[in-house]
């Protein structure tokens, strides 16, 4: 069972919880018996959404490298 990290801002403790994943958006209860708790996040996993354009290759344009001697030896 997966255990939450909660923090209290009423006393300002912050405390874990074992919930089943289904129940994890339920607010918690402190300790203390104040219900103004907050999740806090432990494990989070970021997708990043941009997406990379590759450069395109430049087309065309004249070639003197192997008209030359550099490449043919
Ligand atoms: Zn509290």
């Amino acid at each position: 069972m997966p255990r939450y990290d909660f923090r209290c801002r009423a006393c300002g403790s912050t405390f874990e919880i074992s919930r089943p994943m289904a129940r994890s958006g339920e607010p918690a209860l402190c300790p203390e018996g104040h219900d103004d708790t907050v999740k806090l996040l432990s494990t989070v996993a970021v997708t990043g959404g941009s997406g990379a354009t590759a450069p395109r290759p430049a087309s065309g344009g004249g070639g003197g490298c192997c008209g030359g001697g550099c490449c043919g030896g």
